[in-house]
């Protein structure tokens, strides 16, 4: 069997795994690249593979990053199925129509900018039509139940913790040699909140593991939420604005979760809250629809009658107008707004408005990755290019690493250890190269071989 990756390697996003057995190929995920310009116009290539060929998609999560290409290999002729838990089905969409969006918008403007140089115009990675497509394709399945994707390629899900209905998919091979391929996927911290604890999973011959923190360590929740109550406080101590960009799957209902707490508890100052990102809210519905996926803490506290998505002071603001009306107030307030790096959306407007007045906050609360806006304002830069101005930084920046929904080094080894037999090899993807070879030195501690594939890279198990 070959695995070769078109995407993920060596970098953090676009995760795209082709799988051949024999005759059948499926992919494991296809996924959009986010950071860079250069990282982006990937994007815009070629696939690389002929989608026509592939039998089936195993989608492992609706982050944009795991599913953001499934329609532009849908317009290339690919027919399905793509397999996916429910509550990655309905997210999927929520995500998938968003970037048929941006791209209308961005191509819009690109365009523009070509008429204007005499260039042929360029066509959007894909259009809302392409998204529906792709969602008629879209074959549920639950964790643990065993799918028969080809005839020799076999799926089971198991939970990743990661975001709601995120799973680890591990594949079992019949090509003459049976064998076991694990795909962590992205995986979940434990602990967390809303989503259950990455589960256990046993059995690999090789393993696929996700490096996003290969390099770091989150420090405990508590303190994460300590830091967030005394972010907050202080902001309105100032009498600013305390601006969070956040993703808005799983990051933005965990901001709800925990403010939601300060507020019954009693811990912060009456303020406003405003979601102001239809995507979050749009996701937010998906959640209380799919109690299901709970861990047991939410579960408990909507069985006490306490729904942490609903408490005073929150608005959801779905228009336009609503979320440019949050410029003009005067008191203090919070306004968690995507995207989550703040490449675009709504967030864009609200640092531009209020990052040279030093009483506002700009709290980010997720992985900024090289190149974005969120990375420059989080690195210190004083002056930052947004909405095409030149603007001074003076607003206290602030940051909180740990709301990530992405296990750090030690709970990557910890999930690792339960492998019994070890894996004979484990391939580090999903991670910038530092990360990623900061894990593989500790997994080969364990007595396991590692090995850091390269983007398109051909690898014979
Ligand atoms: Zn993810």
């Amino acid at each position: 069997m070959q695995i070769r990756l078109y995407g993920a390697a060596k970098v953090v996003t676009g995760s795209c795994y082709s799988v051949t057995v024999g005759k059948d190929k499926i992919l494991v995920d296809c996924g959009m690249f986010q950071g860079s310009k250069e990282l982006e116009k990937l994007n815009y290539d070629n696939p690389g593979f002929d989608p026509k060929t592939y039998k089936a998609i195993v989608l492992t999560h609706a982050h944009l990053d795991h599913c953001g290409r499934i329609p532009k290999i849908v317009k290339y002729g690919f027919k399905g199925p793509i397999y996916a838990t429910s509550a990655t089905k309905e997210l999927a969409q929520v995500v998938m129509l968003d970037a048929a969006n941006i791209a209308a918008h961005d191509t819009m403007y690109e365009n523009k900018r070509r008429r204007q140089q005499g260039l042929a115009p360029r066509e959007p990675i894909y259009t809302e039509n392409d998204v529906k497509n792709a969602l008629k394709m879209f074959k549920k399945v639950d964790y643990n139940q065993v799918i028969k994707v080809t005839e020799k390629i076999t799926a089971i899900y198991h939970d990743a913790g990661h975001i709601l209905g995120a799973g680890s998919v591990e594949l079992r091979i019949d090509d003459g040699e049976k064998k076991t391929i694990v795909f962590s996927g992205d995986l979940g911290q434990i602990d967390t909140p809303i989503v259950r604890d990455p589960e256990i999973i046993q059995t690999a011959d090789y393993l696929f593991l996700e490096s996003t923190y290969g390099d770091r360590l989150h420090p405990p929740i508590q303190e994460r939420k300590n830091k967030f109550l005394k972010i907050i406080r202080e902001t309105y101590k100032k009498g600013g604005k305390l601006l969070i960009p956040s993703f808005a799957i799983e990051r933005a209902q965990e901001l709800l979760y925990n403010i939601n707490e300060f507020v019954e508890k009693g811990l912060m100052p009456k303020m406003q809250v405003f979601l102001d990102s239809p995507m979050a809210i749009r996701a937010t519905v998906i959640f209380k629809r799919h109690p299901e996926f709970y861990d047991v803490e939410i579960k408990e506290l909507l069985d006490s009658g306490d729904n942490p998505f609903v408490f005073p002071g929150l608005s959801y603001s779905m228009s336009v107008e609503e979320s440019k009306s949050i410029r003009d107030i005067k008191e203090p307030c919070i306004v968690i707004a995507g995207s989550g790096m703040a490449t675009a959306g709504r967030i864009k407007h609200h640092i531009k408005n209020h990052i040279s007045d030093p009483k506002n906050t700009i709290l980010f609360v997720g992985y900024q990755a090289y190149g974005t806006l969120g990375y420059w304002i989080k690195k210190g830069e004083k002056r930052v290019r947004l909405l095409g101005e030149v603007v001074n930084v003076k607003a206290k920046v602030e940051s909180i690493d740990s709301f990530s929904a992405h296990a750090d080094y030690q709970g990557l080894l910890d999930w690792l250890k339960f492998f019994n037999p070890k894996p004979k090899k484990v391939f580090l993807t999903h991670g910038e190269p530092k990360s990623a070879l900061s894990l593989s030195k500790k997994i080969q501690k364990m007595g396991i071989q590692t090995h850091i594939p390269e983007m398109k890279e051909s690898i014979l198990l």
